[in-house]
């Protein structure tokens, strides 16, 4: 994704929710949601403006595409993709944003965040089915193995992972042997580990504009 210099912390101030880009601070009394909730910039004390539904719709579709990080011209050929699937296009569309490579990543708690996910995955620490994998929009599939580099694993991040990775909060489509530190994707994600705060519908409405 092209960098986004944008403050993480005045994104979620902007949407007006927490989009957790920031990894443990999100969790703690500094995430800046919960110290000021308002929008950045002078007017930030005035009550959020009222939207039109394509604002609502608009807004929603950022505040996803912020969430997983992903740049808008990917995040549109992944709802295309998804919408050309059988089954329902909201569901394939953030199925799909959480089979990226990045996410799975963030997900099996290696990294605090998906933008440092998706810079663990672009230097080349990890392979799938023990073939080096090095982009964060790779698409993982159900029964792929995910393992950390050989060399990788002597380095002091990835050793001193061990309390983190013991404390991650996996989601059950996802299985961690915590002793060779090797994941496997069991099968999609369920409906329940969908991200309940994205309201895909309107996403499908912005693009079918
Ligand atoms: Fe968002 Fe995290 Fe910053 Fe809180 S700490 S505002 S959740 S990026």
């Amino acid at each position: 994704m092209g960098t986004n210099i944008d403050n993480k912390c005045k994104q979620c101030r902007r949407v007006g929710e927490k989009l957790f880009l920031k990894g443990e601070r999100c969790l703690g009394p500094k995430c800046a949601m919960v110290k000021r909730n308002s929008v950045p910039g002078v007017h930030g004390n005035k009550p959020r403006r009222r939207l039109s539904d394509y604002g609502n719709q608009l807004a929603e579709k950022q505040k996803a595409k912020k969430y997983y990080g992903v740049a808008e011209k990917q995040f549109r050929l992944t709802f295309e993709k998804a919408s050309k699937k059988q089954g329902d296009a909201g569901k394939n569309f953030l199925k799909a944003l959480e089979f990226r490579l990045d996410n799975v990543i963030f997900r099996l708690g290696f990294a605090n965040s998906r933008s440092q996910a998706r810079q663990l995955v672009n230097h080349g620490h990890f392979t799938v089915n023990e073939k080096k994998a090095d982009i964060p929009s790779f698409s993982v599939k159900e029964g792929q193995v995910i393992a950390i580099k050989k060399n990788s694993q002597k380095s002091p991040y990835f050793r001193n992972l061990g309390e983190k990775l013991a404390q991650a909060d996996r989601p059950s489509w996802l299985h961690f042997d915590a002793s060779t530190m090797v994941a496997k994707v069991l099968h999609e994600p369920k409906d329940e580990d969908l991200p309940q705060g994205i309201n895909v519908q309107m996403i499908i409405e912005y693009y079918s504009k």
